[in-house]
């Protein structure tokens, strides 16, 4: 399952379970699209791939023998923060960023 991690790991904004500006990694490293868009240019600090937006999950469990939805998985909550300094992140994007994504 998908871990709903409450913030942008770069600028520390909030991203609530249903925000439409939430991008991850295939590791779920999780983005506001700001810095997706002009800080990473589509490159993930740590793993070097490339973000979708993130998957809102419903509030309620549509069926609910299969116990689904916010009220039965809750969003993370851990907050997490950079784990690279800005200029560690600059370089990082400066030698990924003309690949695309499935040329990484
Ligand atoms: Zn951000
Ligand atoms: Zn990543």
């Amino acid at each position: 399952m998908l871990e709903l991690r409450p913030n942008c790991q770069m600028c520390d904004k909030d991203l609530l379970p249903d925000a439409a500006d939430a991008r991850i990694c295939s590791y779920e490293c999780t983005y506001c699209a700001n810095c997706v868009e002009t800080v990473l240019h589509n490159v993930c600090p740590t793993c070097g791939g490339g973000f979708v937006p993130r998957p809102i999950r419903p509030r309620q469990a549509w069926r609910p023998d299969m116990k689904l939805g916010l009220a039965n998985n809750p969003p993370g909550t851990q907050r997490r923060s950079p784990r690279f300094t800005p200029d560690d992140i600059a370089a990082h994007v400066a030698r990924i960023r003309h690949l695309p994504p499935d040329q990484r």
